[in-house]
């Protein structure tokens, strides 16, 4: 990696992710300098907050990091985008270009009853507490309390990966609850099989009706078993509830895993970036601009739940239409990359 900073041009990149990190290595690499505003403490996104470290070690992040600050990228932590600073004040402080890479760190949110009773997580809430901790991301912090009958609910990697962390955390009981059959479920299967080795249980094809509650805090989960509906393919309008099959599973943990969104309190602070209708940054699939100027997005925040390796591809993306931007601003005065 070049570590001499031949162009004068800086660019700003919101979000220390694999996107966001990405983007300033290949960057740096083309000579530009690059700041980086995370909101978090420790750089690094999802795969450090919310990825058990027995998938991700620490080290392989903080190396990542380490390397990346050698080649003179300046990391700003614990600065918010769309509170401290926002990419009109960027522009205004003399960035030339910006990159928003900030994912998708706000649940879904289920909706049933019970979802406000003591006891109930986001399961992205419950893992950023767990690596927290686990990794010793703030020393001395203490973990997430996991109960010892734990329901999740969901069926995708986030599902499975909280199982694990209850599980380490000494949950005895620990269930999946989900809409697909076991074969449909979106996570990986070496991770269910993970999952179910450490003794968690499977109830496929069912639905949540409600969570319910003594005084205040969970008692369980009430669900009902589904059927797709004759000659369709899994979706949850082609699914039917079966009459009388209702059931219960006593809990005293119950933890929501049914999808992420953007944070809006930070997207609608994005002045002429359009969102699409899921509320995510509308790019160019080519070039990952979006409709603003001088303005690049890339990752889970511009293609939704995704992963690891497409969040670094669109990094480098985004990396070389930055360059072409920049190059056409100096050589013509306009943007015509
Ligand atoms: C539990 C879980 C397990 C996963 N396991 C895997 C796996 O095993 N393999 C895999 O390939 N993928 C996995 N993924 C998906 C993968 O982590 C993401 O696709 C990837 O991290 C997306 O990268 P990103 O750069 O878009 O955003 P992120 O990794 O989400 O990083 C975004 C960064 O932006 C910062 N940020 C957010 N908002 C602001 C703001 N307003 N101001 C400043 N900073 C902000 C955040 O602090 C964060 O550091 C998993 C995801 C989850 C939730």
């Amino acid at each position: 990696m070049d570590q001499v900073k031949t162009k004068k041009e800086t660019i700003a990149i919101i979000g220390a992710g694999p996107s966001g990190l990405a983007c300033a290595y290949f960057l740096g690499g083309m000579g530009y300098k690059t700041e980086i505003f995370d909101e978090n403490a420790v750089p690094g996104g999802l795969p450090i907050y919310a990825v058990p470290s027995s998938r991700i070690h620490t080290d392989t992040i903080m190396n990542e990091v380490e390397n990346l600050k050698k080649t003179g990228a300046v990391f700003h932590n614990g600065v918010k985008a769309g509170g401290d600073i926002n990419i009109d004040s960027l522009f205004k402080e003399g960035f030339d270009a910006i990159f928003i890479g900030a994912g998708l760190w706000k649940p879904a949110g289920l909706d049933v009853p019970g979802i406000n009773l003591k006891g109930v997580y986001a399961a992205l809430d419950f893992l950023i507490r767990f690596n927290i901790y686990d990794r010793k991301l703030i020393p001395g912090a203490a973990p997430p309390e996991a109960g010892d009958k734990v329901v999740v609910i969901g069926g995708g990697n986030v599902a499975i990966d909280s199982i694990l962390a209850v599980k380490s955390l000494g949950a005895k009981d620990a269930s999946i609850l989900c809409l697909e059959a076991a074969e449909e479920m979106p996570s990986y299967k070496n991770e269910w099989e993970e999952a179910l080795a450490l003794g968690a249980v499977f109830y496929n094809r069912a639905r949540t009706l409600e969570i319910t509650g003594e005084n205040g805090r969970v008692s369980g989960v009430k669900a009902v078993k589904v059927a797709l509906k004759e000659g369709e393919k899994f979706g949850i309008d082609n699914l039917e509830d079966i009459p009388g099959s209702e059931f219960f599973i006593e809990a005293d943990t119950v933890i929501e895993a049914v999808g992420q969104r953007p944070d809006e309190g930070f997207t609608s602070t994005l002045t002429g970036v359009d969102l699409t209708e899921r509320g995510l940054i509308k790019t160019d699939a080519e070039t990952l601009k979006t409709s603003r100027a001088g303005v690049f997005a890339g990752g889970d925040i511009a293609e939704g739940p995704s992963n690891i390796a497409v969040a670094i591809k669109d990094g480098k993306k985004a990396a070389s239409s930055i360059d072409k931007y920049l190059k056409s601003l100096k050589a013509y005065g306009v943007n015509i990359a």
